[in-house]
């Protein structure tokens, strides 16, 4: 059988990998990538099911802000999309009340009255010196002349958060903090550096919890058009982009990668892997140490217990896409149901015949306590039925529900193309926050990209991230032999302002 020669093989479409392969064709490398199922975006794509669609997870897409990726790529690469700002970006519901995390960041924080002034005047300005990093990838290690620069002017700012190191966001709340701030804290550090803000790594989580005011939008279609969208741009660079298309073993071959794929075997020079480390040393038949380190991090955060429905619209509802949190006890963690994000799609978005919305609901799942068999069906089910009981007591408009289909973290598995482990890895206090900043290969030449790698969950992050191992793919080898071809120069945010 024939072996098709690449530069670069991106095993997996989830956003790490679309971003890697965005790049690498930028730097002019030939470029595959194989996706398992037939669509891209993994836990962020878009599933059918009996004629209607439903996003498998993410339903908020950060990195539309000016410069950010998202924004950057629409002009660069005329991505096909529509992508609208949301008000309120999301409302928290407990038996106490109700919160709704405004669009304009003044007016929220207007809510918390003096108590919340003091605590967000610290959280903004920890966020105001973090997010560069995320729009300027070139400010994290390894850095260049100019990355040094721009630090050494940073450096008074910089300094600031280091009293913060250790501390935990939940500590750095008032004793007297009321209960919506405190909730919203605790929620917003679940869904973003996934645990509790009592072990929240504070500056992460200050910086995370910012994520609503930079650059936030809903993307018409949900996230998988965003996917979609990416792989037209990768189609219009020459990249190939396969799906159905599994990729079984992985082993190296010369000065390169033999990969077994569906679609026959390919070899390439560089393999960027868009999977967990469990799923990559199982293509490789083998772990490393540095994937079984790798392992053991996932190991300490979550999988998602979810289910997805097909509801009536209630009258008078917004035509745009509705977002919740909802909290069952306030005072126990927001896992195993207790708290459940639950995404209603548009109208616009098609996913359902006139009159009918889909419904992704997820809540996270402490594995490491999970019973083997039939005690995990039980385990699954008594989750699932505290989530439809939190919709039907706090969201009981978007409960007349016509169609479910509920998904455990192993069938889960089957909707995202993933173990049942997801969320990346929690950033607890303890941790180092610029812990695997430094982006090294597992081997000569293979790369990992995804949520489980710096700086970690979310499409925004897995974005960054997937862009920065592409750069430090190509460093010294693709840069060498095509920069002088390649039509895209130096991307100018790669060079810190
Ligand atoms: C329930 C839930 C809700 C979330 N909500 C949000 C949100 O609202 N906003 C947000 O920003 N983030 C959210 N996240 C996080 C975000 O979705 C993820 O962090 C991000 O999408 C993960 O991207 P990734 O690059 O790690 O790839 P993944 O999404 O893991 O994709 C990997 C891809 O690789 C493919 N693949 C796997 N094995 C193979 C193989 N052998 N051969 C070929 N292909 C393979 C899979 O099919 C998949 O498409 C949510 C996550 C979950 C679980």
């Amino acid at each position: 059988m024939g072996v098709d020669r690449f530069d670069v093989a991106v095993v997996g479409a989830g956003f790490g990998g679309l971003a890697a392969a965005l790049r690498l064709a930028e730097l002019g490398a030939r470029v595959v990538v194989h996706e398992r199922l037939v669509y891209p975006g993994g836990c962020a794509g878009t599933f059918e099911r009996q004629g209607y669609a439903f996003a498998a997870g993410a339903t908020v897409a950060g990195g539309f802000g000016p410069g950010q990726p998202f924004d950057r790529w629409t002009r660069e690469h005329q991505l096909r999309i529509a992508s609208t700002r949301t008000d309120p970006h999301t409302e928290l519901r407990w038996d106490g009340g109700r919160l709704p995390t405004d669009g304009d960041r003044e007016r929220f924080v207007e809510r918390f009255g003096d108590a919340g002034h003091s605590w967000f005047a610290r959280q903004t300005a920890v966020a105001d010196r973090t997010w560069p990093f995320f729009e300027q990838p070139g400010l994290l290690p390894p850095l260049d002349g100019r990355g040094v620069l721009a630090h050494l002017r940073r450096l008074p700012s910089t300094l600031g958060l280091v009293p913060l190191l250790g501390r935990t966001a939940g500590s750095l709340l008032p004793p007297d903090a009321p209960t919506a701030l405190r909730l919203w804290v605790d929620a917003g550090c679940r869904i973003s550096v996934q645990c509790a803000a009592d072990e929240a790594e504070a500056v992460f989580a200050l910086s995370a919890l910012d994520w609503w005011w930079r650059g936030v939008a809903h993307v018409r279609g949900g996230t998988g058009a965003l996917a979609w969208a990416l792989v037209e741009a990768l189609r219009r660079l020459g990249v190939e982009v396969r799906f159905a298309d599994r990729v079984r073993s992985l082993r190296p071959e010369g000065d390169g990668w033999r990969l077994s794929a569906r679609s026959g075997e390919v070899g390439a020079r560089r393999v960027i892997a868009n999977l967990l480390p469990a799923d990559l040393a199982r293509l490789l038949g083998h772990g490393t140490k540095t994937l079984d380190r790798a392992d053991n991090a996932v190991r300490t955060g979550w999988g998602a217990v979810m289910l997805y429905a097909v509801v009536r619209e209630p009258e008078g509802a917004t035509p745009g896409p509705t977002h919740l949190q909802l909290v069952d006890d306030p005072t126990a963690p927001l896992v195993d149901g207790n708290h459940a994000f639950v995404s209603v799609s548009a109208r616009s978005d098609g996913f359902a015949p006139e009159g009918l919305r889909t419904m992704t609901i997820s809540t996270h799942a402490d594995l490491r306590s999970w019973p083997e068999g039939e005690g995990r069906a039980e385990r699954v089910a008594a989750i699932q039925e505290r989530m439809r009981g939190l919709v039907a007591r706090h969201a009981p408009e978007w409960s007349t529900w016509t169609l479910t289909l509920p998904a455990s973290p192993r069938t889960f598995e089957r909707f995202v193309g993933r173990g049942g482990w997801v969320g990346g890895v929690p950033l607890r206090a303890g941790r180092w926050p610029l812990a695997g900043a430094f982006h090294r290969p597992v081997a000569p030449g293979l790369w990992r990209v995804g949520d489980a790698v710096f700086p970690g969950q979310s499409i925004l992050s897995t974005t960054v991230g997937g862009q920065r191992v592409a750069e430090a793919a190509a460093r010294g080898w693709l840069q060498a032999e095509r920069s002088s071809t390649s039509r895209w120069p130096e991307r100018r945010a790669f060079v810190a302002r």
